[in-house]
């Protein structure tokens, strides 16, 4: 968050003081760096601390510790961008300095910033707009790092950073298996099996037919063609679909203090999971923001949350029957309802993902009965994307559902 501040000429003195310095030992390390093949910052700082420390004696050592760390992290920066090509200089051009400050060189509070100088410590008096309240009465954390610019007209541009501390995970009560496919994702709340559409593989396969369809027979580098392919967005409305989800799920998990029950999904199994895709890339594609970005939204949504996530291991999660251990048959050639199978021993009915929901269930270490034979085992709820998209809550979605089977 940027605080601007306008101070008396002492103080921006004192701060320009500290800025030119600091210029100075920024450009010695990143130098360092250059000549010593480095951009590692312990090593820069123990090549240039005892030159730089003889060089500014008044100037409180933290500054020589920040500024190594500021030339650390734009030598990654030039470096990664080097490896791109998209360098126009052969080092790394120090224009703008931003100081960075450590917790020895400044401290907060709601009255007054302070600063280390030359010159003993200056203060700075930031009004604080109203995004600053939010953030500081929510439960956010000021970093202990933070930052200075020196602007025109005795103006200093103070940035402080808020910083999220996650909270610990509580002792579930209970389990919200998930159970993650290409088109869809299946919680089980409260005994009852919900499939969310998310069509994580027609949405590729769609991108996929429309960006062939703008490119057949054109350059990429075609100006008119690029445009046209960044209007898709793919990538953006994906990320969105998986992390409104991951909340919706997380958030229930949150509520009735839950823990989230996941398939601890194996690297190698885009071959395996959508067989029906013969392009490997493709293929690579759909298992990625299907299967392990989905999964990765939710267990990040999770951490924020503190809701603890239980991975279990994936293998027949949707092959063996919950109630008897057997088999479940699936018809080889699909027919008209190719994720439903019929029980070996029992011949009861089962949808493959409430199949997966139950036993994920069961190896979270849950032991309370599966229903048998119910009509959600084998035609479960389902719930279309668009629908879900607009939901608040999960639950929201399934008091609806309750009223219109009442309706009925
Ligand atoms: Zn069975």
């Amino acid at each position: 968050m940027k605080l601007r501040v306008r101070v008396d000429y002492a103080t921006y003195s004192a701060l320009k003081e500290v800025e030119e310095e600091y210029r100075e030992v920024l450009e010695d390390a990143i130098n360092y760096g250059l000549s010593n093949k480095t951009t590692s910052f312990t090593r820069i700082k123990a090549g240039i601390y005892k030159v730089e420390r003889e060089k500014h004696k008044d100037l409180p050592s933290h500054y020589i510790y920040t500024a190594c760390e500021d030339a650390s992290e734009r030598l990654d920066s030039f470096e990664k961008l080097k490896k791109r090509g998209r360098t126009y200089t052969d080092k790394p051009s120090v224009r703008k300095v931003t100081v960075h400050l450590d917790d020895h060189l400044w401290k907060f509070s709601l009255d007054r910033v302070s600063i280390s100088t030359k010159k003993g410590r200056v203060f700075i008096s930031p009004t604080f707009p109203k995004i600053f309240w939010e953030y500081y009465n929510k439960g956010w954390r000021i970093a202990s790092e933070a930052r200075f610019k020196l602007l025109k007209g005795n103006v200093v541009e103070f940035y402080i950073i808020f910083k999220k501390d996650e909270p610990k995970p509580y002792e579930p009560k209970g389990f919200i298996p998930v159970d993650i496919n290409e088109n869809s994702v299946s919680v089980l709340i409260d005994g009852k099996p919900i499939l969310l559409e998310t069509n994580t593989k027609k949405i590729t396969l769609g991108y996929e037919y429309r960006r062939k369809s703008m490119t057949t027979g054109r350059s990429t580098k075609d100006r008119e063609v690029r445009r046209k392919l960044k209007r898709l967005r793919e990538r953006d409305k994906k990320a969105d679909v998986r992390r409104k989800l991951a909340k919706l799920i997380v958030k229930e998990a949150f509520e009735s203090k839950s823990a989230i029950v996941l398939e601890d999904l194996p690297k190698r199994t885009p071959e395996h999971m959508i067989k029906d895709v013969k392009d490997s890339q493709l293929r690579l594609r759909i298992y990625r923001s299907a299967f392990s970005s989905m999964k990765n939204a939710i267990i990040e949504k999770a951490r924020e949350f503190g809701v603890p996530v239980i991975l279990v291991n994936p293998a027949y999660t949707s092959t063996v029957c919950p109630i008897h251990g057997s088999k479940i048959i699936y018809q080889p050639d699909g027919g008209n309802a190719p994720r439903v199978g019929v029980c070996e021993k029992g011949k009861e009915r089962w949808h493959r993902d409430v199949v997966a929901l139950y036993n994920l269930l069961n190896r979270a270490g849950d032991v309370s009965p599966v229903p048998l034979g119910s009509k959600e085992s084998h035609d479960p709820s389902t719930v279309k994307l668009g629908r879900w998209l607009r939901a608040k809550s999960l639950h929201s979605i399934m008091n609806e559902d309750k009223m219109i089977e009442m309706k009925v």
